[in-house]
């Protein structure tokens, strides 16, 4: 190695470090000052809620908000650890040194090392996994789960993983191989394709995997919700409650799916927690979600980010710096596909992270106007009361850091959407 490209391996291995341990740093920081406000706003219910949420129920949330956000911590230290062992500690080039003599080279080899690292890491997690659900979870009356369940579930997954997941590894790994220098754009239009699939696929045949969905047969809020979107001039195939409360007591409603496959689930939580008028002020707020193609803008901007990001590993994959210096050395006989993947996968969070804030912001302007819109429906103060509803049986925090609802929070806290809905919260 020429001292160039021996400088170039170092500031890459240096500019690593930097993101890993900041990324790691303002994450302990952000979780460290929503623990601290909310243990230190939890004596009393704040003033604009003081006649609808009662003290008890106010101290669980925080509680529970920080019981989440210390798990959170537990969990950003270990998947830095890990990534430092995968990486510079020799995990990644140590697997894949093992895959090269077990197999010799090619495009089985590529997939197994993606398999392996896919399914290392996952097991991993599990212990994390259990102790949200059976731990945290459990201590606050939400877990609904037995171990059994967790388990299937778990093997169902990887299955299910494992039958979408590896043949459209297998192709993106034969593109890169096969597709001369502009293969970043073909892996992209079959990345792209592949997820559409999914979108029109998942309803019909991925979720009831693992959960029952029933046609909604409650046939006066049927008429109601039916008129209601009709109203907004919505289509949808069909309205489903789904058996949320297998799971967990969190409650919910969602729209899923893609063009004639889509559908309305309830979650059987939900329908049990909301009086007709405010189902449907939350009805017409997901509605406010399509009108406003707010999926859609997601979606678009999600395939620009992967399009870029595929464009520079195109720059990437070919430079042996990028290898080494996240510590692994490439294959000089074989194809480096899996690695490069690997490792690009692994590092771009550290820096898509610091545009958190930005996601953020844009998913909280579309929720209020997805409020709005319900508004102009339905009735304000049955969105309210359906909402105050919703963040009290969650548990969520009426008392969040300001900085760490900036930085995370996809939904407005309470107190700022309550107040857009009824005057009197302001
Ligand atoms: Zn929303």
């Amino acid at each position: 190695m020429n001292t160039d490209s021996a400088t170039t391996e170092a500031v890459w291995t240096a500019v690593f470090c930097f993101f890993l341990l900041a990324h790691w740093g303002v994450k302990v920081w952000l979780a460290s000052r929503q623990i601290r406000h909310v243990a230190a706003h939890q004596e009393t219910v704040p003033a604009a809620f003081a006649h609808t949420i009662d003290l008890a129920a106010h101290q669980k949330a925080a509680q529970y908000t920080i019981a989440k956000t210390r798990l959170g911590l537990l969990s950003t230290s270990s998947s830095t650890a890990i990534l430092l062992g995968w990486t510079l500690l020799g995990g990644l080039h140590a697997l894949n040194h093992a895959l090269v003599q077990l197999m010799g080279h090619g495009l089985w080899q590529q997939l197994a090392l993606l398999g392996g690292f896919v399914l290392i890491g996952a097991l991993l997690e599990l212990p994390l996994s259990w102790y949200a659900t059976f731990r945290v979870e459990e201590r606050f009356g939400f877990n609904k789960m037995t171990l059994g369940l967790w388990v299937t579930d778990g093997i169902k997954g990887a299955l299910v993983g494992a039958v979408l997941g590896l043949p459209i590894a297998a192709l993106v790994l034969w593109l890169m191989e096969a597709a001369g220098p502009a293969w970043w754009l073909w892996a992209w239009l079959a990345w792209t394709g592949f997820n559409l699939l999914l979108l029109l696929v998942y309803p019909t045949w991925i979720a009831p995997l693992f959960n029952q969905f029933k046609p909604l047969d409650d046939e006066s809020l049927k008429t109601r919700v039916q008129a209601l979107m009709q109203r907004c001039g919505f289509q949808a195939r069909g309205l489903f409650v789904m058996d949320g409360s297998k799971r967990s007591a969190h409650a919910n409603a969602y729209f899923t799916g893609l063009g004639p496959a889509k559908r309305v689930v309830f979650f059987d939580t939900l329908l049990s927690q909301l009086k007709p008028n405010e189902l449907d002020a939350v009805l017409a707020h997901e509605l406010g979600h399509f009108k406003h193609k707010h999926v859609l803008k997601r979606m678009v901007a999600l395939f620009g980010l992967s399009l870029l990001g595929l464009a520079v590993l195109g720059l990437l994959a070919g430079q042996s710096w990028f290898y080494t210096g996240l510590g692994v050395q490439p294959n000089m006989a074989g194809a480096n596909s899996a690695l490069a993947l690997i490792l690009f996968l692994s590092a771009t969070p550290l820096v898509t992270f610091f545009i958190t804030p930005l996601m953020s912001l844009s998913s909280r302007a579309h929720e209020f106007e997805a409020d709005a819109y319900a508004v102009s429906q339905t009735n304000g103060q049955d969105l309210a009361n359906a909402l105050l509803k919703l963040y009290q049986d969650n548990a969520n925090t009426l008392t969040p850091d300001p900085l760490f609802v900036k930085f995370y929070y996809s939904h407005p806290p309470a107190n700022e959407r309550l107040a857009r809905l009824v005057p009197s919260h302001a």
